[in-house]
């Protein structure tokens, strides 16, 4: 198999997606599968016989992005979707195949992805912010992800943006997600709709989530984009935070529907983050772009991780 130097393989709360990846991102060939429910030794199976099925030459590293908690030595420590705890997987990976393994958490597989060869592609120091259900991220400073001592670190949407604000999934107040996500974008909506005087098509809509409220805002509801707006002023609140910490050449945002979103989010997220910048005016604010791997970005990053380590 020509020019493939890992297998990616991208373990979601309800889908497997795995393939074989070139240096330059490429993918080759690709498998996909729903993922077992519940059992971390059923998906050390279904991991096991897609990567002989991709590569029976047994030759390739694997490298995996997981929707969980994952320590600096590949142990999945806690993944809720997924049902996996406490499981050695890069470990238990390299025994039952003696290929290399490398196990991370989804998000900074992402991170990891549209640095290389993604909206990053050429810088070393990039922030990623996914926006979903929830809002995700990774880190990479030096060209290499952030994990912090256990793997906690990169747990970007939870980056506090007002004390005591709105709740959060996480049980916390304030968290950028419960401002940002696609779940947020639609409670934000239904709120400001209490307002009788709002004029909206989104008012007809009984399934209000993110997703309505962008294709909304595509279709010119002005209502919709200002709801959009605001949720992009309070990304960039984060972002600024973010900047402020870590110096980012650039922030990257992807996730599935935030391309159609970022439209309408990423201008007030950008003025947002410009207003807050320690020593803004002597330097130059970090690029925000959206992401450009779409749903493959912690496959082919999970891949080049392996591949690169
Ligand atoms: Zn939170």
């Amino acid at each position: 198999m020509s020019g493939a130097v890992a297998i990616g393989v991208d373990v979601g709360g309800t889908k497997l997606v795995a393939a074989t990846v070139a240096e330059d991102g490429t993918i080759l060939e690709r498998r996909r599968q729903s993922t077992p429910a519940g059992d971390g030794e059923q998906v050390l199976r279904t991991v096991l016989e897609i990567v002989e099925a991709l590569d029976d030459a047994g030759e390739l590293p694997v490298g995996v992005g997981i929707a969980a908690i994952v320590d600096p030595a590949g142990v999945v420590r806690y993944g809720p979707n997924i049902g996996v705890r406490d499981l050695p997987l890069a470990a238990r990976l390299t025994a039952a195949t003696g290929r290399r393994a490398v196990v991370k958490n989804d998000a900074t597989a992402a991170a990891y992805g549209e640095a290389r060869v993604g909206a990053g592609q050429g810088a070393d120091h990039v922030v990623m912010l996914t926006l979903g259900t929830g809002v995700g991220g990774g880190v990479i400073v030096d060209g290499t992800v952030v994990e912090g001592r256990e793997g906690f670190a990169g747990e970007l949407g939870h980056v506090i943006v007002s004390d005591g604000g709105r709740l959060c999934p996480c049980g916390n107040r304030g968290c950028v997600e419960a401002y940002a996500s696609g779940t947020a974008i639609g409670l934000l909506a239904r709120e400001r709709l209490v307002d009788r005087e709002v004029e909206s098509s989104l008012r007809e809509d009984v399934q209000l989530d993110g997703k309505a409220v962008t294709s909304a805002a595509m279709a010119g509801d002005e209502f919709a984009r200002s709801v959009l707006e605001e949720a992009g002023r309070w990304l960039g609140v984060a972002m600024a935070s973010l900047a402020n910490v870590l110096d980012p050449e650039l922030i990257v945002v992807g996730g599935g529907a935030a391309i159609q979103a970022g439209a309408f989010m990423l201008p007030a997220a950008r003025a947002s983050m410009a207003e807050r910048l320690i020593g803004r005016k002597h330097r130059e604010a970090p690029r925000v772009v959206p992401a450009t791997l779409s749903d493959d970005a912690g496959m082919i990053g999970a891949g080049l991780l392996a591949a690169d380590s």
